[in-house]
C-alpha cells in the first residue's frame, strides 16, 4: 500500500496529469472501474494521506496524453461520420499515437517500475470502440473486423482499413490470346506508351478483368485480384470443368451481395469470352490453399508432326509416355522469367484420339506443372524423355486446350 501510495505521489510530481492517464498506470488495480474513476480514486486517496487540499490538484493540460483521452466522443464522432456511407457489420478502433506520447508514458513506466500499466493507444481502442458501438449499433470485432478505423492522431484524421471480400468459383475461357492475369506492357512497363495504345498493358483485356469488372461496380471496390488454381497460356482455351478461382475485391465500400445475381452479373459483362460458376464466399486461407495445390489437369491438343508418320507408329510413341516421370529444363520460351532448373512431373495418361486434318489430336493428363508444349517437342532437348524424342522426329503443338483441373474442389474449405 505504501508502495502504491509513493508511486501516486512520485507520478503527481510530474506536474498535470488527467484522471485518465494517472489511472491507466495502475489499471490492473482493482476490477469494475474505468481508468478515469481509477485515476480519481487514486488522486483522493493522494489527498487524504497526504493532507492536500483537493482543489490544490491543478489541472493543465495533461503532459502524457495532451488531453487526448477528454475527446473520446469527437472521435468516435468522426469514425461514425467516415462509416456512414460504408456497408460493414464488424470494426476495430486502432490508434496511431504520436512519438512523444508514447515516450512520455514509457518514461514514467520505467520509472516507476510500473508491473502493469496499460498502453494509452489500448484505452483510445476500447473507449471509442465502446462509442462507435454505440453510435452507429455495429459491432467491435477485434478478431474478425471487417473494417479497421485508425485513429492517426498526429496527422488529426481517420483512416480506413477496409478487409477484401473473396468468392469462389470456377471460370471458361472460350477466346485464345486473353492471358489469366493483366501483363504490363514490355516495352514501357505499364507506363503507357505508343506501342501498347498508351494502356500500359501488354494485352487488351485478361480473364482477370473480364471477371472483376462487374464485381468492382457490384461492391464499390478498388479492384480485383484473380488467384488461379495455376493458369493456362495465353494462347490456350479453358474448356470442360472450369479452373477453380478465387476473386479478391479490394476496399469494397459494399458487402452484402447475393452470390447467384454476381454471377449472373459477371457473365453478362465477361460473354462470350469468359464465363464462371460461382460456388461460394471465400477467404485468404483459401486462396493459399488455393496456390500450394498441385492439382492434375487434362490437356486436349493438337500436334503437328514433321514428315509422314503413321498413325500407328504415333499411338506407339504416345503409349511409352504413359505414366512416365519427365524431367523439364525451364524451357525456353519462359526463361526469361523464370530461374533454369529441372521440373520433374509425371505424365499420368496420354492417349492419341486420332486425326484431324493432318494433325494428331492427343489428350494428356499431367501432374500441375507439366510443360505440355515441351513434352511433345522437346524443347531442342531441355525436355526429356519427349513425343519428338520418342519418334526422332520434330513434332509441335498448335492448339491446346484444358479440358479439367481435378482434385481441387474436394480439397478446399
Ligand atoms: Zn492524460
Ligand atoms: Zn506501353
Amino acid at each position: 500500500m505504501m508502495d502504491l501510495l509513493e508511486k501516486i505521489h512520485q507520478t503527481l510530481e510530474y506536474g498535470g496529469i488527467c484522471d485518465h492517464c494517472l489511472g491507466r498506470l495502475f489499471a490492473k488495480r482493482s476490477f469494475g472501474l474505468t481508468n478515469e474513476q481509477r485515476g480519481h480514486a487514486l488522486r483522493v486517496v493522494h489527498a487524504l494521506a497526504y493532507n492536500i487540499p483537493f482543489a490544490s490538484y491543478e489541472r493543465d493540460t495533461c503532459w502524457v496524453c495532451n488531453d487526448l483521452l477528454e475527446s473520446i466522443s469527437g472521435w468516435a464522432q468522426r469514425v461514425a461520420v467516415t462509416l456512414k456511407d460504408i456497408e460493414y457489420n464488424t470494426f476495430v478502433i486502432g490508434t496511431r499515437t504520436p512519438p512523444m506520447m508514447t515516450e512520455s508514458e514509457e518514461m514514467i513506466w520505467s520509472d516507476l517500475s510500473l508491473e502493469h500499466p496499460e498502453p494509452l493507444k489500448s484505452e483510445m481502442n476500447r473507449e471509442v470502440g465502446k462509442a462507435v458501438s454505440a453510435l452507429t449499433g455495429k459491432k467491435g470485432d477485434p478478431k474478425n473486423p471487417e473494417i479497421a478505423a485508425v485513429l492517426n492522431i498526429a496527422d488529426d484524421r481517420v483512416e480506413l482499413q477496409i478487409a477484401p471480400i473473396y468468392f469462389f468459383g470456377w471460370y471458361l475461357k472460350y477466346e485464345r490470346g486473353i492471358p489469366q492475369t493483366h501483363w504490363d506492357c514490355r516495352a514501357c512497363r505499364g507506363n503507357g506508351c505508343e506501342k501498347c495504345s498508351f494502356t500500359g498493358k501488354q494485352y487488351p483485356t485478361s480473364v482477370e478483368e473480364l471477371i472483376a469488372d462487374a464485381p468492382k461496380r457490384i461492391f464499390a471496390a478498388d479492384c480485383g485480384i484473380l488467384h488461379g488454381a495455376g493458369r493456362e497460356d495465353i494462347d490456350a482455351l479453358m474448356i470442360g470443368t472450369g479452373r477453380p478461382f478465387v476473386m479478391e475485391m479490394q476496399n469494397p465500400k459494399i458487402r452484402n451481395v447475393n452470390l447467384q445475381e454476381l454471377e449472373s452479373a459477371i457473365n453478362a459483362s465477361a460473354a462470350p469470352r469468359v464465363q464462371v460458376k460461382l460456388e461460394r464466399w471465400s477467404n485468404k486461407k483459401t486462396v493459399e490453399m488455393l496456390k500450394s495445390h498441385k492439382g492434375h489437369k487434362t490437356y486436349r491438343i493438337l500436334v503437328d508432326i514433321d514428315s509422314s508418320v503413321s498413325l500407328e507408329t504415333v499411338r506407339n510413341a504416345v503409349s511409352k509416355l504413359k505414366g512416365v516421370l519427365i524431367h523439364q529444363r525451364t524451357p525456353e520460351r519462359v526463361a526469361h522469367r523464370r530461374v533454369d532448373l529441372v521440373r520433374e512431373r509425371y505424365v499420368v495418361d496420354i492417349e492419341c484420339l486420332g486425326m484431324e486434318s493432318s494433325l494428331y489430336r492427343i489428350e494428356v493428363t499431367g501432374e500441375g506443372g507439366l510443360y505440355i508444349k515441351e513434352l511433345v517437342s522437346g524443347d531442342g532437348g531441355r525436355t526429356t524423355p519427349s513425343l519428338a524424342e520418342l519418334l526422332a522426329v520434330s513434332a509441335r503443338v498448335v492448339a491446346l486446350d484444358v479440358v479439367q483441373v481435378d482434385g481441387i474442389a474436394g480439397n478446399l474449405p
